[in-house]
């Protein structure tokens, strides 16, 4: 247990702090890191409203906390961004995952990366990621306050005013620079607003799919390596996880994450197309399932149990040909032949809501990012007055790229902080 040298906030009140940085969370421990390192002789104030720091590292990755992602090139990086990847690019050559990495490695942890290229640390734990940064900020003299929670911020010459609440009492504060790292909370939305700035609107992404259908039906765990998933003009591509209450899986977390908007406004009612093969058409599956009928050795054999393609689970394919019935494959219609080839191609699946993917959440929505210079995550409205994190309309899919927008976009605003 790492114990800060808390000063009481009737203490703090008469401090004219250099940088306060509301929210204890990744991108707020990596700012005030990072601003101690640029310039040790600043006052680094970071207020948290939780009675513990770095809560949302503790969960992440289900207790592992996936890091990072290894994919060191900014611009295909960018392309993991649902939103915030155009303004990321310049952010990521200056700080991106190989750094992240680097850092750790500095700070005493090793990361490790897994065959879908997500990194986590070696020792598969969540507490050594929070313990690195708790230690790191220790060390470079930042101060801790828990239990306090921003509730106003004010810019006067010079700096800021802030009330910051602590149990039942409210305590002014001031600082020269202020960061705003408070994640997907809220309140900071509406103090962002009373400073100028605009709000994209939050809504949820990375959700896995209700969906009740017979096709699926009692297939909970069947996994499928390829499938490609359409819904309107949004298409992806990946594994997918048949579950109990419909799907989910790599491919359905990134359509939820690139349609978070699409689904919200249709009230996660929506019908989407899913191709069980991958990249297939049409008209080359039904050449396969042509050739597989006119094969002698299959004609006598009962299609249900015979699947034309190995890469569909039996039981999943017994559910998809229920509709032939008990037929050989050499009984079957022409006709029939084809609607086989369009469910395994363009299956129609309505999905009825959405569930929770339990290793990853965030919210799609923030403060608009044409207001925030990328070089230095410093507002465009207000001087002085930084952003970093989840409170900005960034937003990665699954596989570490959340908490790499908070490292990169931490280290600039700390970076900027520290000059
Ligand atoms: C269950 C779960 C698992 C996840 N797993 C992963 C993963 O493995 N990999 C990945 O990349 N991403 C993961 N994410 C997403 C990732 O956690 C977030 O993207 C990341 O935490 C955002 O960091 P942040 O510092 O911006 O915000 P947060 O981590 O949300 O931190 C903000 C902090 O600010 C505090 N705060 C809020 N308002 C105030 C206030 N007014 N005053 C003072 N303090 C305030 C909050 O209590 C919080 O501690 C996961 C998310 C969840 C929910």
């Amino acid at each position: 247990m790492i114990r800060y040298n808390n000063l009481t906030m009737s203490k703090q009140a008469q401090i004219n702090w250099d940088v306060i940085i509301a929210g204890g969370g990744p991108a707020g421990f990596f700012a005030a890191i990072r601003a101690k390192e640029v310039n040790p002789n600043l006052r680094v104030l970071i207020i948290e409203r939780s009675s513990q720091t770095l809560g949302k590292i503790l969960i992440s990755g289900g207790g592992r906390c996936n890091v990072t992602h290894a994919c060191f090139d900014s611009s295909q990086l960018v392309n993991f961004y649902p939103r915030g990847g155009v303004e990321l690019h310049g952010a990521f050559t200056r700080f991106q995952p190989a750094d992240t990495v680097k850092w750790f490695a500095e700070h005493g942890v090793k990361l490790k990366t897994e065959a879908d290229n997500r990194m986590f640390p070696v020792t598969d734990s969540s507490d050594t990621v929070a313990n690195c940064l708790r230690e790191s900020a220790n060390v470079a003299g930042v101060k801790v306050q828990t239990g306090a929670t921003l509730l106003k911020v004010e810019k006067k010459t010079g700096g800021f005013d802030l009330e910051v609440r602590e149990g039942a009492e409210v305590f002014p504060l001031h600082t020269k620079k202020i960061l705003l790292a408070t994640g997907s909370d809220p309140k900071t939305r509406e103090m962002v607003k009373t400073l100028g700035h605009s709000i994209e609107e939050p809504v949820p992404s990375l959700f896995t799919f209700n969906v009740k259908d017979k096709r699926i039906n009692g297939l909970a765990g069947v996994a499928i390596e390829d499938v490609t998933l359409k819904m309107d003009l949004l298409t992806q591509r990946g594994p997918l996880l048949i579950t109990h209450w419909g799907l989910s899986g790599p491919v359905v977390l990134k359509l939820s994450a690139w349609g978070a908007r699409i689904l919200f406004d249709k009230k996660y009612r929506a019908q989407i197309t899913i191709n069980w093969l991958g990249d297939y058409r049409h008209d080359s599956t039904l050449e396969v399932l042509k050739h597989n009928q006119n094969w002698h050795e299959n004609s006598r054999k009962k299609i249900s149990t015979q699947p034309a393609f190995s890469q569909i689970p039996v039981r999943l394919w017994k559910q998809l040909t229920q509709f032939i019935g008990d037929k050989n494959w050499g009984d079957i219609s022409k006709v029939e032949m084809r609607k086989l080839a369009e469910e395994l191609t363009m299956g129609q699946f309505e999905v009825t809501g959405k569930g929770i993917f339990k290793e990853e959440f965030v919210t799609c929505g923030g403060v608009k990012l044409s207001e925030i210079d990328f070089k230095t995550m410093q507002s465009r409205i207000v001087d002085n007055l930084f952003f970093a994190g989840e409170v900005l309309d960034i937003d990665g899919v699954t596989g570490g790229f959340n908490f790499q927008a908070s490292w990169t976009t931490g280290w600039l605003a700390g970076s900027a902080m520290g000059c």
